[in-house]
């Protein structure tokens, strides 16, 4: 599994989410340290501007397609991806895991009683799993503390919940730390898991339209959204200057 689908400059690994599992259940036997980033359209846009932001994220082991923007980016450029992997659906399928195996998990973000909550949550729905341990999303990250707290918790696996870019900035400037592990970024995950913030319902995310539903939600999102067109016009955009250039 090694094909990639460069989309903007950042290069998608060609898989599906079963693949990907399959791997991932692989790679936390074998002990390998893996840096999974789980990308939408805003962060392929982020990292068009910011190079340090792009290098982080291009460093992953994993890129994953979150969002239908890049399914159909990556279709406009003739070099589709198979589907896309949510973050939230991956995470949920590595807490099974992490269920079945009984598996040390840490979780890094978000507010504390929003953290508490999904903590709960998982406690009654993933009962195998070691709760390595957990921290709230709004320290500083210059200080060293909670990384040492992270490391010292030996986890197999570490959720982080910071939002986009300092989830995969701070996995990034703390790998080194561990020897092994899977570290992914998951943006709001915890809000989702911990009842704070409804998921779209099955059909929405069926059709496709998960993100009109956050919108309909969320309204103060809206500005956030404002980047998709504009990232469809850089797809075509560079669409265009690849078939003239062929
Ligand atoms: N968050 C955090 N620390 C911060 C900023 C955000 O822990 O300094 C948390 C926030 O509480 C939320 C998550 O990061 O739980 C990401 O939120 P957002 O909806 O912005 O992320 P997205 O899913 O859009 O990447």
């Amino acid at each position: 599994m090694s094909k990639k689908v460069d989309v903007l400059g950042i290069e998608f690994e060609h898989t599906t989410k079963t693949e990907i599992i399959y791997t991932l259940e692989k790679r936390i036997r074998d002990n390998k340290k893996t840096f999974i980033v789980t990308a939408n359209p805003e962060i392929v846009m982020y990292a068009q501007r910011d190079s340090q932001y792009k290098n982080i994220v291009q460093s992953a082991d994993y890129i994953l397609p979150d969002g239908i923007g890049i399914i159909m980016g990556a279709k406009l450029l003739k070099n589709p991806l198979p589907e896309r992997i949510p973050g939230f659906d991956l995470m949920k399928d590595l807490l099974t895991i992490a269920n079945k195996e009984q598996l040390r998990v840490f979780f890094l973000g978000a507010r504390e009683n929003v953290l508490n909550k999904a903590i709960d949550n998982v406690k009654h729905d993933y009962p195998g799993i070691q709760i390595a341990g957990c921290h709230h999303g709004f320290f500083n990250e210059e200080d060293p503390e909670v990384a040492t707290m992270v490391q010292e918790s030996n986890p197999d696996i570490v959720f982080v919940a910071l939002g986009f870019p300092r989830q995969e900035r701070w996995i990034r400037n703390n790998a080194h730390l561990f020897q092994q592990g899977i570290f992914m970024g998951v943006g709001g995950s915890f809000d989702v898991l911990s009842g704070t913030v409804k998921r779209a319902p099955a059909l929405w995310r069926k059709l496709n339209i998960e993100w009109l539903y956050r919108l309909i939600k969320q309204p103060q999102r809206w500005k956030r959204m404002t980047f998709l067109p504009i990232f469809m016009l850089k797809v075509i955009f560079t669409r265009k200057q690849d078939s003239r250039s062929s």
